[in-house]
C-alpha cells in the first residue's frame, strides 16, 4: 500500500481550474455532523439560492441514519438542526460549513448527541460566564495506519528532539499543522495555537477561550477542519488516546476551565473550591471523558508519560503528572484559570464541558440529576 492515498495524487492544478469557476448567486453549504460512533463526522453539500447570514437562513435537512450508525433501515430518516456557521476554507467564500445537531424523527436527541444536554446546563450557569480553552492532540497517520514518518520497520529515535522541534529529521508533517491552522482562522475558530509534540507525528492545537457552548461547536469544526486538510494531503489524523504503545506518550485533550470568580482577584480561592468538588466525581468524569465510559483512556492515564493515574485524583501547582494543573502563574496571580489533564483526544467535547460547568459551576445539592 502506498504511504498517501490516491485521490491526495489527483492532479490539483486541474483541479484548481474548476473551483475558479464563477458560482453566480449560488452558496454551496456543507452540513457536518457527528455519526453514531461519538466520534465521527459525517457531511453532506446542498446549494441554496443565495448567501445564508445567519443560522436562521438554513433549512433542517435529514440523512440516511441507518447509514451513519443512528437508527434502523426501518425509520431512518434522521433530522439535522442547523446550529453554528462557519467560512468554508475549502469551497472559499460566499460558501459554508454549517455544524448540525442530529435529532431522531420524534425530534428526541440522538444518541449521540451530547450537544443538547450541554445547551442546556450551559444556559444554568451563564451568570458565571464559564469559559474553557481545549488542547485537542492528534496522530497523524499514513494510509498504512504506522505514524505518518515513522520508519517502515523499527521506530525513530526515543522521545526527547520532538516536542516543539524543528528540522526534517523530528517535525514530520508540519504542512497539515500549518494549513490547518490558516484554515481555521478563516473560518472563524477561534484557534490560540499550535506546537509539535512529545511522541513524532503527534502535534497539538488549541481552541479558546471560548463562553458555554461556544467550546463544543468550535473544537468539532475545528476537527472537522483537520480530517479534510489531512484529505488532501492524503494522510490520517487519529485521535486515539494511545495509538502506539511502549514508551511512547497518548494524546489528550487538556480542558483549562475558569468562571468570572476565579478571574478577579483573589478568584484562586474559587478554583480550589472547584477542585474539591471535582475530587469527590472522580469516577464520573473519567466516565465522561472518552466515548468509551474510560475504556480507551485507560491506555493513556497510566501514571506515566506526563499524566496521572486513571485510578487516583490528584491536583497540583505546575504538576503536569496531576489529574488537575493549577499553572504556576495562576498560583502566583492568585487567580485565572485550572486545567484538567484527564479527557482524552477522542472525547465529545460537549460531554466534557457539561460534567465540568455541573460539577464545578452548580450548587452541589442541586447538580446530580444533570450527570446524564
Ligand atoms: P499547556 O501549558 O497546558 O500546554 P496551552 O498553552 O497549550 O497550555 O493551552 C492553554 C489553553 O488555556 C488555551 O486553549 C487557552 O485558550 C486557555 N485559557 C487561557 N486562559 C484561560 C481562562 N482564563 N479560562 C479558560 N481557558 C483559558
Ligand atoms: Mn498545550
Ligand atoms: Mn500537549
Ligand atoms: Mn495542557
Amino acid at each position: 500500500m502506498s504511504y498517501v492515498s490516491d485521490s491526495s495524487s489527483l492532479n490539483k492544478a486541474l483541479r484548481q481550474q474548476y473551483l475558479n469557476l464563477p458560482q453566480g448567486h449560488f452558496c454551496q453549504v456543507t452540513y457536518v455532523w457527528i455519526d453514531g460512533s461519538g466520534e465521527g463526522l459525517r457531511n453532506k453539500t446542498r446549494t441554496m439560492d443565495s448567501e445564508p447570514k445567519s443560522i436562521a437562513d438554513l433549512p433542517e435537512w435529514n440523512f440516511d441514519g441507518s447509514s451513519t450508525g443512528q437508527s434502523t433501515g426501518h425509520n431512518s430518516d434522521m433530522l439535522l438542526i442547523p446550529v453554528c456557521m462557519f467560512k468554508d476554507p475549502f469551497l472559499l467564500d460566499p460558501n459554508k460549513l454549517v455544524l448540525c445537531e442530529v435529532l431522531k424523527h420524534t425530534r428526541e436527541p440522538a444518541e449521540s448527541n451530547h450537544r443538547n444536554h450541554c445547551n442546556k446546563v450551559m444556559e444554568k450557569v451563564k451568570d458565571l460566564h464559564p469559559w474553557f480553552g481545549m488542547e485537542q492532540e492528534y496522530t497523524l497517520l499514513g494510509m498504512d495506519g504506522h505514524p505518518y514518518g515513522w520508519p517502515r520497520l523499527g521506530y525513530p529515535k526515543p522521545q526527547g528532539p520532538y516536542y516543539c522541534s524543528v528540522g526534517a529529521d523530528r517535525a514530520f508533517g508540519r504542512d497539515i499543522v500549518e494549513c490547518h491552522y490558516k484554515a481555521c482562522l478563516y473560518a472563524g475558530i477561534k484557534i490560540s495555537g499550535t506546537n509539535a509534540e512529545v511522541m513524532p507525528s503527534q502535534w497539538e492545537f488549541q481552541v479558546g477561550p471560548c463562553e458555554g457552548i461556544e467550546m463544543g461547536d468550535q473544537l468539532w469544526m475545528a476537527r472537522f477542519l483537520l480530517h479534510r486538510v489531512c484529505e488532501d494531503f492524503g494522510v490520517v489524523a487519529t485521535l486515539d488516546p494511545k495509538p502506539m504503545t511502549g514508551n511512547w506518550n497518548g494524546t489528550g485533550c487538556h480542558i483549562n476551565v475558569s468562571t468570572v470568580q476565579m478571574r478577579e482577584q483573589g478568584g484562586i480561592e474559587h478554583i480550589e473550591k472547584a477542585i474539591e468538588k471535582l475530587r469527590k466525581r472522580h469516577a464520573e468524569h473519567i466516565q465522561a471523558y472518552d466515548p468509551h465510559g474510560g475504556e480507551d483512556n485507560k491506555r493513556r492515564l497510566t501514571g506515566c508519560h506526563e499524566t496521572s493515574s486513571i485510578n487516583d485524583f490528584s491536583a497540583g501547582v505546575a504538576n503536569r503528572g496531576a489529574s488537575i494543573r493549577i499553572p504556576r502563574q495562576v498560583g502566583q496571580d492568585k487567580c485565572g484559570y485550572f486545567e484538567d489533564r484527564r479527557p482524552a483526544a477522542n472525547c465529545d467535547p460537549y460531554a466534557v464541558t457539561c460534567i465540568m460547568a455541573v460539577t464545578s459551576m452548580l450548587e452541589e445539592e442541586k447538580n446530580t440529576h444533570e450527570l446524564k
